[in-house]
């Protein structure tokens, strides 16, 4: 379990007051794990990653069973962060039929024919499900934002882009994950927050690794020229929609080991905290459950 102290420096707090400048992306909680050499600090995230996966197949399997609850996974950043080996090392080891990962894209024509929420409404995850999203509704108040000529593409009848139009969508996205939660879903959302610096140095790597340039993407560069007003955007967003019901977790990026590490105690945490069991069988079936048996042994 995540100690308090760590809990507190990672949550968001809910009331309008977020500034990402409190939060340090390279940021590696107490003074024991500063004093660890590299090496030493991934030995102790594996132990833990490996706690976290236990304790996350044992819920997962209570998740479905219980049927009432599902999980909304949802991860934000800028590109290198991690996002896609976050999700694969964090939920290695659980059930793929339990689990569903969907990274969002530009959007298709077909989803432009509709309102900004509806293609991430169509890939909710349903009661006893963990749903994933790689990127999400959130991108429609980010690269949106950023990037104002998608807002017109959206063909929106009125005046788009000013700031009452995304403080709009800010509520739109509270009264959506409102519902959400109200009716059983679970919203975790992770902001892996990668220093500009390191963004720089994943990027070479990229570069001058034969293994890694197929990761490379020219857009990612185009990007990173605009990285003072995506912190901007992220900025705000986090401010307009850290919420009791859905509060943003602001995980340091620059360590890939202290950075799943903390995903992992997240989401561990929060499922082993649901009120979720094996559901107890009636009567009548245990009953059931005794003929069958007594049959099966006197074959
Ligand atoms: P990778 O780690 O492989 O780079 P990625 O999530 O960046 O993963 P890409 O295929 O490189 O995936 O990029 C997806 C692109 O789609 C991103 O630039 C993202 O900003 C963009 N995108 C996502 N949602 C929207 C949206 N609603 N409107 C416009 N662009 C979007
Ligand atoms: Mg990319």
């Amino acid at each position: 379990m995540l100690g308090k102290s760590v809990i507190r420096a990672i949550t968001a707090p809910t009331d309008g007051s977020f500034n990402l400048c409190d939060h340090d992306p390279a940021w590696r909680d107490t003074q024991d794990l500063r004093a660890l050499s590299e090496k030493q600090l991934k030995k102790r995230a594996k132990v833990y990653l490996e706690r976290g996966h236990k304790s996350l197949t044992e819920c997962q399997e209570k998740l479905y069973a219980d049927n009432r609850y599902s999980l909304l996974v949802i991860f934000q950043a800028m590109d290198a962060a991690g996002k896609d080996t976050t999700i694969k090392h964090v939920m290695s080891g659980i059930n793929p039929q339990g689990c569903q990962v969907t990274s969002f894209k530009h959007p298709s024509a077909t989803e432009l024919d509709h309102t900004f929420l509806w293609r991430y409404s169509q890939a909710l995850p349903r009661r006893g499900m963990i749903g994933i999203f790689n990127r999400s509704y959130y991108e429609e108040v980010l690269v949106v934002r950023v990037h104002r000529e998608l807002v017109a593409a959206q063909r929106i009848p009125g005046k788009n882009g000013g700031a009452g139009f995304w403080k709009s969508r800010f509520r739109d996205i509270n009264a959506f994950e409102r519902h959400l939660t109200q009716n059983g879903t679970v919203i975790l959302k992770f902001f892996l927050n990668l220093s500009k610096e390191e963004q720089r140095q994943r990027f070479i790597e990229r570069l001058t690794n034969k293994d890694k340039l197929w990761k490379y993407d020219p857009s990612d560069l185009r990007d990173r020229s605009h990285w003072d007003s995506y912190q901007h955007a992220y900025q705000e967003t986090i401010a307009h929609t850290s919420s009791p019901w859905a509060p943003w977790h602001i995980i340091p990026a620059d360590n890939k080991w202290v950075m799943r590490a903390l995903v992992s105690g997240v989401i561990s945490d929060t499922i082993g905290a649901l009120d979720i069991d094996f559901p107890k069988l009636p009567k009548h079936r245990v009953s059931e459950i005794k003929v069958a048996l007594k049959s099966l042994r006197s074959e």
